[in-house]
């Protein structure tokens, strides 16, 4: 049953009656920062591994149209799919939990459930009518939800909300929900609540008050969860689980312990241990029979099988104060080590330091390889084309992401081709020698929200380099997110001086890869190479890479040195455990 404002006009997306597709709403308790969109994904690839076609979707109450224009150190990272969505990171949590491509409409935002409402009422599709949350907004709400689904004609779609029960911006949303529910019947939706037991130090005792609390939150507006899943330092024991269940009036087995563990990608095993699927299908009254952990149960192994040392990368760049700000990017380095079978240790290190003082730079020596991933802006640019240069000279395994190949441009015209003042034209408009320049077609944009060159590019690999060994195909395709790119007028000299680029797109107009073939491995590429990188698949560039470490951390080992610069780089430490 869909309102009046129904949002997806193209025809493929009318939902069919044929399917009736069921929902499981997840919404977060306590505070944010839970892991809700690992709880998320990991229901649905439960699911996945039940034979049914799932997927995930994210609401995110903040009226910002898109992720686009938020900050990644306050925010996060800034995921971009296939058809260049700018979206939240729990995108790609999704995209590697069920390794499949999601779209820009798998992230529905407070400001792009509005704009069309306010389109709407400019075309007068409301006339007579007082334009309200309710019906209007909660219809162009539902009318997403249930648009999603039938595009894909999907059994399932998990859908999460952003943000904490009780948040203002959520409220619409979350009514969304409840009239889903009460128009489609319990058996087709299912709420599931993230919240926090947290932990007394002190005492070592759970707490399960802000948990009663954030439930009573949810049922004043009207939504009894079925399941509860408790986010905890340690596995909650029976009577915690009872005492919640009592207080949220669901059963005990409705209440699941989701205790950190190793790596996120066990979070599936830990729910389904305490019954999930079963649980999810006796009330959705799924039927489907056999349950397979096929090919997820070598990732999980993976990731427990780790040797005992640890690769050790520096991740040189500007928001490293926020881990979550490169997320895909330490995915993607962790995905590579776990297929060779170690973990790899990410350090985030802010350029700023190699701009206060260059002797800063022999830190770099401590690791296997140096990685410059995405960036804007001036602050700390000089401090990354520094990282970049001694990665060269020291030939150490380097790999560069976006704003990491337009500065290895930069660094190498510098100090190679001796070009002084060559600079990219984002971090100085007046360069002597704008190597690294604005996109043509960029020019004359003023907008700043979703503008830039997004998205999946074809991009052909040049035959009997790095990148052909890397790719194995004459042909790749990319998702990117950028403004700037190699200006072509310095090409020539580059190549004179030993740069290949050994990959482009659009018929040569652009330069996607960057190769030093006299080094160890010194290899940038213009797109988001951490994007497509999945669990159990690493992104090739990313797996050569952590290979190329590797093989530097065992040379250097045997070199056998003692100096600081020579020290062994797989450390026999036993690393933390990592929460979800
Ligand atoms: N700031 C650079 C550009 O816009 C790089 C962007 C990025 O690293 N995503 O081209």
């Amino acid at each position: 049953m869909l309102g009046k404002g129904y949002a997806v006009d193209d025809p493929e997306t009318t939902p069919s009656s044929s399917k009736k597709s069921k929902y499981i709403f997840v919404t977060g308790g306590v505070m944010s920062g839970l892991g809700k969109g690992v709880v998320a994904a990991s229901i649905a690839k439960l699911l996945q591994l039940c034979n049914l076609k799932v997927s995930c979707m994210k609401i995110d109450p903040y009226l910002n149209v898109d992720a686009g224009t938020m900050n990644p150190l306050i925010h996060g990272e800034v995921f971009v799919t296939d058809d260049g969505g700018e979206c939240d990171m729990d995108i790609g949590t999704y995209e590697r939990f069920l390794d499949m491509n999601l779209t820009k409409e798998h992230n529905i935002t407070t400001g792009q459930v509005y704009s069309s409402v306010i389109e709407r009422e400019r075309r007068g599709e409301y006339l007579g009518q007082c334009v309200q949350i309710i019906p209007h907004v909660t219809d162009e709400i539902k009318a997403r939800i249930r648009g999603l689904a039938a595009k894909h004609a999907l059994d399932i779609l998990v859908v999460e909300c952003g943000g904490t029960v009780g948040d203002i911006e959520s409220l619409p949303f979350l009514e969304a929900m409840r009239q889903i529910r009460l128009e489609d019947g319990a058996e087709n939706v299912l709420f599931a609540h993230v919240t926090l037991a947290p932990m007394l130090d002190v005492v070592g005792e759970i707490k399960t008050k802000p948990t009663q609390h954030s439930v009573q939150e949810l049922r004043r507006i009207g939504i009894q969860p079925d399941i509860i899943a408790v986010r905890s330092k340690v596995m909650l024991d029976p009577s915690i689980k009872s005492k919640i269940a009592l207080f949220a009036n669901v059963s005990m087995h409705d209440v699941v312990s989701c205790h950190d563990v190793d790596s996120i990608y066990e979070v599936p095993e830990v729910l389904q241990r305490q019954g999930m699927v079963e649980r999810i299908k006796n009330r959705l009254r799924l039927n489907t029979d056999g349950f397979d952990w096929g090919s997820w149960m070598h990732v999980i192994d993976s990731y427990r099988r780790l040797k005992d040392g640890m690769i050790r990368i520096a991740m040189v760049g500007k928001y490293v104060k926020l881990a979550d700000s490169y997320v895909s990017v330490n995915q993607a380095l962790s995905n590579a080590g776990a297929i060779l079978g170690y973990r790899v240790k990410i350090d985030h290190i802010d350029a700023e330091i190699f701009e206060r003082d260059m002797n800063n730079l022999g830190i770099l020596d401590d690791y296997s390889g140096i990685l410059v991933p995405g960036g804007f802006g001036k602050r700390g640019s000089e401090g990354i084309i520094r990282a970049a240069d001694y990665a060269r000279l020291k030939d150490i395994p380097y790999l560069g992401i976006c704003f990491g190949f337009q500065l290895a441009i930069v660094a190498f015209a510098r100090s190679v081709c001796m070009l002084d003042g060559a600079n990219s034209t984002e971090l100085d408009e007046d360069a002597k020698h704008p190597v690294v320049h604005i996109l043509p077609e960029q020019r004359d944009v003023v907008n700043l929200g979703g503008t830039m060159r997004l998205g999946l590019h074809e991009i052909e690999v040049k035959g009997d380099t790095l990148a052909y060994r890397i790719y194995k195909s004459g042909k790749i395709y990319k998702r990117h997110r950028h403004r700037y790119e190699l200006n072509l007028e310095y090409k020539d000299i580059l190549e004179r001086h030993g740069m290949v680029f050994s990959g482009w797109s659009d018929g040569a107009r652009r330069m996607e890869i960057l190769e030093l073939p006299d080094k160890r491995f010194y290899f940038a590429v213009q797109y988001h190479a951490e994007f497509t990188s999945r669990p159990g698949k690493p992104e090739e560039a990313f797996l050569e890479f952590i290979r190329a470490a590797l093989e530097y951390s065992t040379l250097k080992r045997g070199e056998g040195g003692a100096s600081r610069s020579q020290s062994p780089r797989i450390q026999r430490t036993r690393p933390k455990a990592r929460k979800i």
